[in-house]
């Protein structure tokens, strides 16, 4: 049996210069990344919000084409959300040059009602009080996992304290985990966030691949050294939507099933930050997937 997958989360359009060229105006947003990976895996229940006028069908034809449902998908009066960013030419850092909101300022998530008996959910990083307006529709919720980011925790922590103590796995970054705990060291802040409720903690370390914490086990995947990047832009939101996909395909959370999904993650990631926008998630065939995630597999497998 598999499950679908319920994703909340930003559509934009993202401008984003790189060493490798600029874009502008691309389709982008965290939960467009996670809808597009989660789909190679699972069906996808995608929940958000675009502008009337401005969001060309043929955005919305590529992402029911590759098995994203989007009765989820609101059109609010406004602009949709517009995201502009530059990297450093060793892709190290990235400067945000430019957010404008537009509808995405007053999202207010609205669940379909065939999407409430959803059991596999990824709440990407809104408002932690529309996360948890999202988890209280949800009866059903088996596995839910949560994003979030530097902002969130710097001016709403006592709702995302509530988040986090209700969902079961909870996937950030290193920079992102520190600020919540208060700890350098990733083993200990994993654990205080292991000690705020989750039974699972994802800690990514962007190119450097990410570590897996549970009570009892910690499991690392690294990310795979590749000889040309073009734009890392949602390569964590591929990994996670990746994830989180796979769980819902297989409609198991058990740790090996965590970790065989960190590799599929991965393995999309990988292709993601090798062309701009979504552009290279697109057009995966099931093979390119299935052998990126060997290569990932073996890079820390003595026998190869
Ligand atoms: P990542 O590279 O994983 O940080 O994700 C980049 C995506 O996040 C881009 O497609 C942006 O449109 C989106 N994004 C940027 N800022 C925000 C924000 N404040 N809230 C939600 N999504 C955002």
């Amino acid at each position: 049996m598999t499950s679908k997958l319920l994703v909340v989360g930003s559509v934009a359009f993202d401008t984003i210069q790189t060493r490798a060229g600029k874009v502008e105006e691309a389709l982008g947003g965290s939960a467009t990344y996670v809808s597009l990976a989660a789909s190679r895996f699972a069906g996808v229940n995608l929940v958000g919000v675009v502008g009337e006028g401005d969001f060309p069908q043929e955005h919305v034809t590529l992402l029911k084409s590759r098995g994203v449902d989007v009765a989820g998908l609101e059109r609010a009066k406004g602009r949709t959300f517009r995201w502009s960013g530059v990297y450093a030419d060793d892709f190290s850092s990235r400067t945000t040059l430019d957010t404008q909101l537009g509808v995405f300022e007053s999202f207010d998530p609205k669940i379909p009602a065939p999407y409430l008996d959803s059991r596999y959910v990824l709440l990407g990083n809104i408002h932690p009080a529309l996360q948890l307006k999202v988890l209280d529709a949800l009866p059903r919720a088996e596995f839910v996992a949560a994003d979030t980011m530097n902002l969130w925790i710097n001016v709403t922590r006592p709702e995302l304290e509530r988040v986090v103590s209700r969902v079961h796995l909870l996937v950030v970054n290193d920079e992102e985990s520190f600020l919540l705990t208060g700890e350098r060291q990733v083993r200990l802040a994993a654990d205080r966030i292991l000690a705020m409720g989750p039974s699972a903690v994802i800690i990514k370390r962007g190119e450097h691949g990410a570590l897996l914490f549970t009570r009892d086990s910690v499991f690392y995947t690294p990310g795979l050294p590749l000889p040309e990047v073009v734009d890392p832009t949602g390569a964590g939101d591929t990994f996670a939507g990746g994830l989180l996909g796979y769980l819902a395909g297989e409609s198991a959370h058990d740790v090996a099933s965590i970790r065989r999904g960190m590799l599929y993650g991965t393995a999309l990631a990988s292709y993601a930050v090798q062309g701009f926008g979504v552009t290279p998630l697109t057009n995966l065939t099931r093979a390119q997937i299935d052998s990126r995630y060997d290569e990932v597999r073996k890079l820390t497998s003595v026998e190869g």
